[in-house]
Protein backbone atom coordinates (compact mmCIF):
# COMPACT_ATOMS: atom_id res chain seq x y z
CA UNK A 1 0.00 0.00 0.00
CA UNK A 2 1.60 3.11 -1.14
CA UNK A 3 1.42 7.01 -0.73
CA UNK A 4 3.06 10.05 -2.61
CA UNK A 5 5.30 11.83 -0.19
CA UNK A 6 6.54 15.02 -0.51
CA UNK A 7 9.11 15.27 2.77
CA UNK A 8 9.51 13.33 5.82
CA UNK A 9 11.36 15.39 8.57
CA UNK A 10 11.42 15.74 12.18
CA UNK A 11 11.47 19.23 13.91
CA UNK A 12 9.36 21.75 16.16
CA UNK A 13 5.77 22.02 15.65
CA UNK A 14 5.34 25.30 14.67
CA UNK A 15 1.21 25.25 14.44
CA UNK A 16 -1.55 24.89 16.29
CA UNK A 17 -1.61 24.29 20.54
CA UNK A 18 1.16 21.56 19.99
CA UNK A 19 3.40 24.58 18.96
CA UNK A 20 7.00 24.50 20.54
CA UNK A 21 6.69 20.56 20.80
CA UNK A 22 8.92 18.12 18.74
CA UNK A 23 7.33 16.40 16.37
CA UNK A 24 7.68 14.22 12.98
CA UNK A 25 6.15 15.41 9.93
CA UNK A 26 4.82 13.24 6.60
CA UNK A 27 4.32 16.28 4.20
CA UNK A 28 2.05 14.24 1.40
CA UNK A 29 2.58 15.54 -2.10
CA UNK A 30 -0.65 17.18 -4.02
CA UNK A 31 -3.44 19.62 -2.85
CA UNK A 32 -6.64 20.43 -4.60
CA UNK A 33 -6.44 23.67 -3.78
CA UNK A 34 -4.22 26.83 -4.89
CA UNK A 35 -4.30 29.50 -1.83
CA UNK A 36 -2.66 32.82 -2.96
CA UNK A 37 -0.86 32.50 0.54
CA UNK A 38 0.57 29.17 -0.02
CA UNK A 39 4.12 28.43 1.24
CA UNK A 40 4.20 25.06 0.22
CA UNK A 41 3.82 24.73 -3.49
CA UNK A 42 6.51 22.93 -3.71
CA UNK A 43 4.48 19.55 -2.45
CA UNK A 44 1.77 20.39 -5.40
CA UNK A 45 3.82 17.77 -7.49
CA UNK A 46 7.33 16.98 -5.49
CA UNK A 47 7.29 13.59 -4.30
CA UNK A 48 8.08 9.78 -4.52
CA UNK A 49 5.82 7.10 -4.06
CA UNK A 50 6.58 4.86 -0.87
CA UNK A 51 4.68 2.01 0.74
CA UNK A 52 3.29 2.71 4.58
CA UNK A 53 5.87 0.29 5.93
CA UNK A 54 9.12 2.76 4.30
CA UNK A 55 7.42 5.47 5.75
CA UNK A 56 7.33 3.99 9.32
CA UNK A 57 11.21 3.03 8.97
CA UNK A 58 11.88 6.44 8.31
CA UNK A 59 9.97 7.46 11.14
CA UNK A 60 11.04 5.26 13.85
CA UNK A 61 14.69 6.24 13.70
CA UNK A 62 13.38 10.16 14.77
CA UNK A 63 12.28 8.47 18.32
CA UNK A 64 9.30 10.82 18.19
CA UNK A 65 5.68 9.57 19.40
CA UNK A 66 3.91 13.01 18.12
CA UNK A 67 3.03 12.53 14.22
CA UNK A 68 1.67 14.99 11.84
CA UNK A 69 -0.18 14.21 8.53
CA UNK A 70 0.27 17.25 6.60
CA UNK A 71 0.47 18.44 2.82
CA UNK A 72 -0.31 20.00 0.25
CA UNK A 73 -3.71 18.28 0.96
CA UNK A 74 -3.52 15.10 2.45
CA UNK A 75 -7.19 13.70 2.52
CA UNK A 76 -6.50 14.10 -1.65
CA UNK A 77 -4.81 10.68 -1.00
CA UNK A 78 -7.13 7.65 -0.49
CA UNK A 79 -4.61 5.74 1.40
CA UNK A 80 -4.30 9.24 4.23
CA UNK A 81 -6.74 7.23 6.52
CA UNK A 82 -4.91 3.70 6.60
CA UNK A 83 -1.79 5.64 7.29
CA UNK A 84 -3.03 7.40 9.76
CA UNK A 85 -4.66 4.45 11.38
CA UNK A 86 -1.39 2.12 11.04
CA UNK A 87 0.21 4.94 13.16
CA UNK A 88 -2.50 5.21 16.05
CA UNK A 89 -2.38 1.47 16.21
CA UNK A 90 1.34 1.65 16.77
CA UNK A 91 1.51 4.09 19.57
CA UNK A 92 1.90 7.39 17.82
CA UNK A 93 -0.11 10.35 18.54
CA UNK A 94 -1.18 11.66 15.54
CA UNK A 95 -2.21 15.27 13.89
CA UNK A 96 -3.42 15.86 10.75
CA UNK A 97 -3.07 19.04 8.98
CA UNK A 98 -6.39 19.59 6.48
CA UNK A 99 -7.42 22.03 4.50
CA UNK A 100 -11.10 22.01 5.25
CA UNK A 101 -12.25 20.65 1.68
CA UNK A 102 -12.70 16.70 2.06
CA UNK A 103 -14.71 14.96 5.05
CA UNK A 104 -12.83 14.82 7.96
CA UNK A 105 -15.45 11.62 8.83
CA UNK A 106 -12.68 9.49 6.99
CA UNK A 107 -10.44 9.71 9.43
CA UNK A 108 -9.78 7.97 12.99
CA UNK A 109 -11.77 9.36 15.70
CA UNK A 110 -8.36 9.52 17.81
CA UNK A 111 -6.58 11.18 15.34
CA UNK A 112 -6.64 15.27 16.07
CA UNK A 113 -7.91 17.29 12.78
CA UNK A 114 -6.58 20.45 12.30
CA UNK A 115 -9.27 22.17 10.01
CA UNK A 116 -8.50 25.39 8.44
CA UNK A 117 -11.23 27.38 7.50
CA UNK A 118 -10.45 29.65 4.17
CA UNK A 119 -10.95 33.16 4.43
CA UNK A 120 -11.62 34.87 1.29
CA UNK A 121 -7.81 36.64 0.32
CA UNK A 122 -7.05 33.17 0.12
CA UNK A 123 -9.23 33.49 -3.13
CA UNK A 124 -10.59 29.22 -2.19
CA UNK A 125 -13.09 29.75 0.54
CA UNK A 126 -15.77 28.81 -1.42
CA UNK A 127 -14.11 25.18 -1.83
CA UNK A 128 -14.28 24.16 1.71
CA UNK A 129 -17.09 21.98 2.97
CA UNK A 130 -18.39 23.49 5.93
CA UNK A 131 -20.37 20.15 7.20
CA UNK A 132 -16.73 19.59 8.60
CA UNK A 133 -17.37 21.88 11.31
CA UNK A 134 -19.92 19.95 12.42
CA UNK A 135 -18.03 16.73 12.50
CA UNK A 136 -15.35 18.31 14.74
CA UNK A 137 -14.71 16.55 18.21
CA UNK A 138 -13.08 18.05 21.58
CA UNK A 139 -9.69 17.54 20.93
CA UNK A 140 -9.99 18.95 17.31
CA UNK A 141 -8.90 22.39 16.18
CA UNK A 142 -9.87 25.06 13.49
CA UNK A 143 -7.48 27.22 11.63
CA UNK A 144 -8.31 30.62 10.18
CA UNK A 145 -5.45 32.00 8.21
CA UNK A 146 -5.73 35.79 7.94
CA UNK A 147 -4.54 38.40 5.46
CA UNK A 148 -6.49 41.29 5.84
CA UNK A 149 -9.22 42.72 7.90
CA UNK A 150 -11.71 41.50 5.48
CA UNK A 151 -10.76 38.05 6.00
CA UNK A 152 -10.70 38.75 10.15
CA UNK A 153 -14.39 40.05 9.57
CA UNK A 154 -15.48 36.75 8.02
CA UNK A 155 -13.37 34.78 10.85
CA UNK A 156 -15.05 36.95 13.49
CA UNK A 157 -18.71 36.23 11.90
CA UNK A 158 -18.47 32.57 11.85
CA UNK A 159 -16.90 32.46 15.47
CA UNK A 160 -19.59 34.01 16.65
CA UNK A 161 -22.47 32.80 15.04
CA UNK A 162 -21.17 29.27 16.06
CA UNK A 163 -19.80 30.15 19.58
CA UNK A 164 -21.71 27.25 21.60
CA UNK A 165 -20.25 24.56 19.60
CA UNK A 166 -16.39 26.05 19.26
CA UNK A 167 -15.71 26.50 22.80
CA UNK A 168 -16.41 22.44 22.47
CA UNK A 169 -13.57 22.20 20.72
CA UNK A 170 -9.51 22.34 21.87
CA UNK A 171 -8.48 25.42 19.81
CA UNK A 172 -9.56 28.49 17.94
CA UNK A 173 -6.49 29.88 16.45
CA UNK A 174 -6.47 32.86 14.13
CA UNK A 175 -3.03 32.82 12.24
CA UNK A 176 -1.74 36.14 10.23
CA UNK A 177 -0.55 35.56 7.10
CA UNK A 178 3.54 35.85 7.49
CA UNK A 179 4.69 39.43 5.88
CA UNK A 180 1.39 40.35 5.37
CA UNK A 181 -0.72 40.86 8.19
CA UNK A 182 1.31 42.17 11.76
CA UNK A 183 1.04 40.34 14.40
CA UNK A 184 0.36 43.08 16.71
CA UNK A 185 -2.64 44.35 14.16
CA UNK A 186 -4.24 40.96 14.54
CA UNK A 187 -4.05 40.99 18.38
CA UNK A 188 -5.34 44.51 18.54
CA UNK A 189 -8.45 42.90 16.65
CA UNK A 190 -9.31 39.99 18.60
CA UNK A 191 -8.45 41.92 22.06
CA UNK A 192 -11.17 44.71 21.10
CA UNK A 193 -14.00 42.18 20.12
CA UNK A 194 -13.09 40.00 22.68
CA UNK A 195 -13.16 36.96 20.74
CA UNK A 196 -12.42 33.39 22.62
CA UNK A 197 -9.67 32.43 20.10
CA UNK A 198 -5.90 31.57 19.90
CA UNK A 199 -3.71 33.98 18.34
CA UNK A 200 -1.55 32.19 16.58
CA UNK A 201 2.10 32.56 14.93
CA UNK A 202 3.88 30.23 12.42
CA UNK A 203 6.78 29.76 14.84
CA UNK A 204 8.86 27.81 12.70
CA UNK A 205 8.94 30.88 10.90
CA UNK A 206 10.17 33.23 13.20
CA UNK A 207 12.84 30.58 14.60
CA UNK A 208 14.14 29.77 10.81
CA UNK A 209 13.24 32.16 8.68
CA UNK A 210 9.99 31.90 6.22
CA UNK A 211 11.49 30.26 3.05
CA UNK A 212 13.33 27.52 5.21
CA UNK A 213 12.22 24.24 4.14
CA UNK A 214 12.28 20.90 5.96
CA UNK A 215 12.68 22.12 9.37
S1 LIG B 1 -4.50 24.22 1.03
FE1 LIG B 1 -2.47 24.48 1.94
S2 LIG B 1 -1.09 23.43 0.53
FE2 LIG B 1 -3.01 23.71 -0.56
S3 LIG B 1 -2.75 25.62 -1.69
FE3 LIG B 1 -3.72 26.14 0.26
S4 LIG B 1 -2.03 26.66 1.65
FE4 LIG B 1 -1.15 25.56 -0.12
Amino acid sequence: MTLRVNEIFYSIQGESSYAGLPCVFVRLTGCNLRCSYCDTRYAYEEGGILEINHIFEQIAPMRCHLVEITGGEPLIQDKTPILIESLLEDGYEVLLETNGSHDIALVDDRCVKIVDVKCPSSGMHHHMDMENLNRLSAKDEIKFVLGTREDYEYAREIVTHMKSRFLKISSVNFSPVFGQLKPETLAEWILADHLPCRLHLQIQKYIWGPDARGV
